[in-house]
């Protein structure tokens, strides 16, 4: 689903760590709970406990509720839901966003 994604070019003018973020983000939907089978951690910012925390984060994080704002597409897989939004929020949005609450690791 990462392949859905338009190509990424972030501002250079944009803290790099904010960056990181953005690409941990984006290519964060086979986190390491989910490669490993491990039980599921608490969301770092809301402490609700989800299985895949990448979703979690873009779709039903209240710290990430200004992703959700902008139009987009519910799909049966949360995952090109996920997408959707992504692909829906402007890019300074998401860097505000990912700088006040880091995506998950
Ligand atoms: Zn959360």
């Amino acid at each position: 689903m990462v392949t859905r994604f338009e190509p990424f070019f972030p501002p250079s003018t944009m803290d790099p760590r904010t960056i990181t973020s953005l690409h941990r983000l984006r290519l964060g939907y086979l986190g390491t709970t989910q490669m490993t089978n491990e039980a599921a951690n608490p969301c770092e910012h809301c402490l609700e406990m989800e299985e895949s925390q990448p979703l979690h984060y873009v779709l039903h994080c209240p710290s990430t509720a200004r992703l959700r704002l902008y139009r987009h597409t519910t799909y049966p897989r949360e995952v090109e839901t996920a997408a959707s939004v992504l692909g829906a929020v402007p890019l300074n949005v998401l860097a505000e966003v990912v700088a006040s609450y880091p995506p998950p690791r």
